[in-house]
């Protein structure tokens, strides 16, 4: 399939006429064939009435056709064969091995959404049946099911070209809640947004879906991605990028005659705490473990652990040791793209450049578009004195609080703003410290886990990715795993309303067989 910088607006392939943009080769910094067209008012105003129009058809399609689509989606994109990959590789320097990897997920999250529209257990059905004989009073006829928000605009992000992109996370959670989506196609991969856009529109056209269930829009600059949040047909947006970049949408969502919620998964800088058992017991391996975390595609993830909060102890040195021996030997990588890289040497330099933060240590550099890690080291009292110690350097750095007691490592952590990953090394001598921990972590946290990184975030029914705000937008939500179909959805009550008026899957033969929650009681079909 080739790239032709298009629009998809529904089934329509058509060039927009409202400028123009183009790929960057991230490991060079040329420009890329072909030129993009940015999308007219007039396309935004189509696809939005397109989607608004595929509401109803989409969401009331017979689960079974729903799922179907969504691993249509996925063959689709294993149909587009190495080209896909190739073109990947070139838009955001990462290399081959991680972007496989990232298809396998990207088709593996669409089959899991597959799976869930078929069990409707996300329906979350529930059935109180009338009490006519109740005193003092009946009670009435009660069912609940949960509905599709409608339309919801999805801003893939730089870091995630194909698992939070076009057809990523966000897409196939909307999908599988019934909803249409329009995609915000993000300027850092454009390419790969027009091949995976035109795997989704073939498997909208061969499970004859309505058009407008699915639009992938270029924007030549920020009006089409504002106007799209900002237009009455849409009802939710998800988002992965920068704070500045989700407050923004999330301030035109909020100021709309009906506000709508903005799922924006922003910044992060997901604290590893280091307790003295483990540092002490294998101090080295811990570093030298985290360092590959750190350094794992340029750094240039959410979960990157940008932040180490260690209890001073026996040990610690020989974390910074090891950690300090690993990055040094590291290799400067190729970054997403040149904004991307600006601001990362943007927040190096305001670390190295603050009085009270010492360099640790420093990958070798590289070529103009590289970044090089780094580790800093600072005292827990100097980075509860300065709020600009935890702002989240996107790439390979990382900065160590030392901590000399609890007291201080509970200060820390409660002087956090929100994260979506907390980590904690520990040992069996470190429970009780653990312990006492743990109630300052969860607060912060959308995650907790031990003796690991965030990075690498298993795609399952019991993830979260989310947190507090800033990492999220809204803390009560997951953007991966199968909860993250929650957030295109609400819960709708009817009362006394015949059989005949019902959703199926309220009506009292259950056609599509869901489970439901029967006068509280959960109830699975029979077999
Ligand atoms: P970004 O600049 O926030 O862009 C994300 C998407 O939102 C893009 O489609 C962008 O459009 C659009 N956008 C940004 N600001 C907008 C505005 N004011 N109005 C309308 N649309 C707007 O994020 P990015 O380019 O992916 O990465 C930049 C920074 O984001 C990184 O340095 C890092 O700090 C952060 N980041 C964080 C995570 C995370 O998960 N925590 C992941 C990736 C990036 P364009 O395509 O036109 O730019």
């Amino acid at each position: 399939m080739t790239i032709e910088g298009m629009l998809l607006v529904g089934q329509q392939v058509r060039y927009g006429t409202a400028g123009t943009l183009r790929a960057v080769e991230a490991a060079t910094g040329a420009a890329m064939e072909p030129a993009f067209g940015g999308a007219t008012a007039a396309d935004l105003e189509e696809a939005c009435a397109l989607a608004a129009a595929a509401f109803d058809p989409y969401r009331t399609a017979a689960p079974e056709l729903r799922a179907t689509f969504l691993e249509t989606i996925a063959a689709e994109i294993l149909a587009l064969g190495d080209a896909l990959i190739v073109r990947a590789m070139a838009e955001t320097g990462l290399p081959r091995g991680r972007l496989e990897g990232e298809r396998g997920r990207t088709v593996g999250q669409l089959r899991l959404f597959a799976a869930v529209v078929r069990d409707g257990g996300y329906l979350d059905v529930r059935i109180d049946p009338a009490q006519p004989e109740r005193k003092p009073l009946p009670r009435p006829d009660l069912r609940l099911v949960n509905q599709p928000l409608g339309p919801v605009a999805v801003f893939g992000a730089s870091n995630f070209p194909l698992a939070f992109s076009v057809a990523g996370g966000d897409t196939a959670s909307a999908f599988a809640a019934g909803c249409p989506v329009i995609v915000k196609a993000h300027s850092a991969h454009p390419g790969t947004s027009e091949l995976v856009g035109r795997a989704v529109q073939k498997a909208v056209a061969a499970c004859g879906l309505p058009a407008g269930t699915f639009s992938l829009l270029f924007d030549s600059g920020r009006a089409i991605g504002q106007g799209l949040v900002a237009d009455p047909r849409i009802k939710a947006v998800g988002f992965t990028g920068s704070r500045g970049g989700g407050t923004a949408l999330m301030k035109i969502a909020a100021a709309r005659p009906e506000p709508i919620p903005v799922y924006a998964e922003m910044s992060s800088i997901n604290p590893v705490v280091l307790l003295p058992a483990a540092i002490a017991a294998r101090g080295a391996a811990i570093g030298t473990a985290f360092a590959a975390s750190l350094t794992l595609g340029a750094g240039q993830f959410c979960t990157n652990p940008g932040l180490v909060l260690a209890l001073e102890g026996p040990g610690l040195d020989g974390f910074l040791t090891a950690a300090a021996g690993a990055l040094s030997a590291c290799a400067a990588q190729t970054m997403l793209t040149p904004g991307i890289l600006a601001a990362y040497r943007a927040g190096v330099a305001a670390l190295a450049e603050n009085p009270a933060v010492t360099a640790v240590a420093s990958g070798l550099d590289g070529g103009d578009l590289s970044g090089t890690a780094r580790l800093f080291a600072t005292a827990a009292a100097d980075f509860l004195a300065d709020h600009r110690l935890q702002a989240e350097v996107f790439g390979a750095a990382s900065l160590v609080v030392r901590c000399p007691d609890e007291a201080a490592l509970h200060a820390v952590i409660d002087a956090l703003e929100g994260q979506l990953t907390g980590a904690i090394h520990l040992d069996d001598g470190d429970t009780a410290v653990a312990a006492r921990l743990m109630p300052h972590l969860e607060r912060k946290v959308g995650r907790v886990l031990v003796n690991g990184f965030g990075t690498g975030v298993e795609v399952a029914h019991a993830m979260v990715h989310g947190g507090p705000y800033p990492s999220t937008a809204d803390g009560r939500s997951t953007s991966v795993g199968t909860l993250a179909i929650d957030r295109f959805l609400r819960p709708v009550c009817y009362q006394d309303v015949p059989q005949a008026l019902l959703p199926p899957v309220l009506r009292d033969d259950n056609p599509f067989r869901v489970p439901r929650r029967i006068d509280g009681r959960l109830t699975l079909p029979e077999a």
